[in-house]
């Protein structure tokens, strides 16, 4: 398939960008390292009128420590989040989450903007996100805005950007220094997308109480969630092997799994059980 014909416009400055959205009132969109849009363009799921280049614009690239976060611009690629001492050094799961996105041109192309603000149900980033206490960073007219990341995923594609506003960034709080963290992820053998991604990070005091736990599932439902019944099992508890066999079984709680050809709602279910098990003894049990 080819897309419908579209203009090109490439801004220069995040200004231009919101003058740019707010004139095309709806009609224009953001194009970064277009792995998912020009696909969805291909397929005719999303027509624009004009693509708006935002590529060029620096101040969106990049990755910088601020007290206890790390900001990572838009436009960061994941290739740069793989390579960056920053991102090594302070949030190695994400690290060892983005690795598993796609391959090697997915890596290279695709932006920590662009997997936030597109809000893939099966995406790895919003798992790795949940877990590590994210806040999008958006600018739209009305300035810049600060939204925690389970306030902006709303559903599969639906999030809480307004019409005429960017991701400039989005910041990763940092865990606490002897907290341990994974990221472990069902693909699906054909796209390489998370049927089920389990991403945690906890610590526990030197008596080995569960002082920090932070669980954020991608691909089982509607929209990436943070498990929350299974952190409230565990926060305060030892972790035992029991324990956490115990918290697992909460992982899909409360939650509607979605279902499609390759994996029924049941089978998702089950493959949150599993995977949060794994996960939580990777933490919990290193
Ligand atoms: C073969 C293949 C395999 C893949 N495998 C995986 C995988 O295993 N796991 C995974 O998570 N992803 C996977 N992806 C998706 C990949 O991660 C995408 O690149 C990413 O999700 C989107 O980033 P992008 O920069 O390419 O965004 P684009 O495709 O350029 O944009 C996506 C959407 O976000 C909007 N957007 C982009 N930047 C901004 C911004 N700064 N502010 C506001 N809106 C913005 C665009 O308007 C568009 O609606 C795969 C893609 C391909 C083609």
């Amino acid at each position: 398939m080819i897309p419908t014909s579209f203009d090109y416009v490439r801004a220069a400055s995040v200004s231009e960008v919101i003058q740019l959205l707010k004139s095309f009132q709806g009609e224009g969109k953001l194009i970064a390292g277009g792995h998912s849009l020009v696909p969805m363009m291909k397929f005719r799921l999303t027509t624009p009128g004009t693509l708006i280049d935002i590529t060029a614009i620096k101040e969106l690239k990049g990755v910088r420590k601020e007290g206890n976060r790390l900001v990572i611009g838009a436009l960061t690629t994941y290739a740069e989040v793989l390579g960056d001492p920053l991102v090594a050094e302070h949030l190695p799961v994400l690290v060892e989450g983005v690795r598993q996105i796609g391959d090697i041109q997915v890596r290279n192309k695709g932006t920590i903007g662009g997997s936030i603000a597109h809000a893939d149900p099966a995406a790895d980033l919003p798992a790795l996100a949940l877990a590590l206490d994210a806040v999008v960073h958006l600018h739209g007219e009305d300035g810049e805005e600060k939204i925690p990341i389970q306030e902006f995923l709303f559903g599969p594609f639906i999030t809480a950007l307004p019409e005429t506003s960017l991701v400039t960034a989005v910041s990763f709080a940092i865990p606490p220094a002897e907290a341990h963290s994974t990221y472990v992820k069902y693909f699906h053998p054909a796209s390489g997308y998370a049927v089920v991604g389990v991403a945690a990070v906890a610590s526990k005091t030197p008596d080995g109480v569960i002082n920090h736990i932070r669980i954020g599932i991608t691909g089982a439902g509607d929209v990436a969630f943070r498990a929350e019944e299974v952190e409230k099992h565990l926060f305060g508890n030892t972790a035992s092997k029991e324990n956490i066999i115990q918290a697992s079984n909460l992982a899909a709680a409360d939650v509607d799994m979605g279902e499609d050809l390759f994996a029924s709602g049941e089978y998702r279910k089950h493959l949150c059980q599993v995977y949060t098990e794994r996960a939580l003894r990777a933490v919990l049990l290193p």
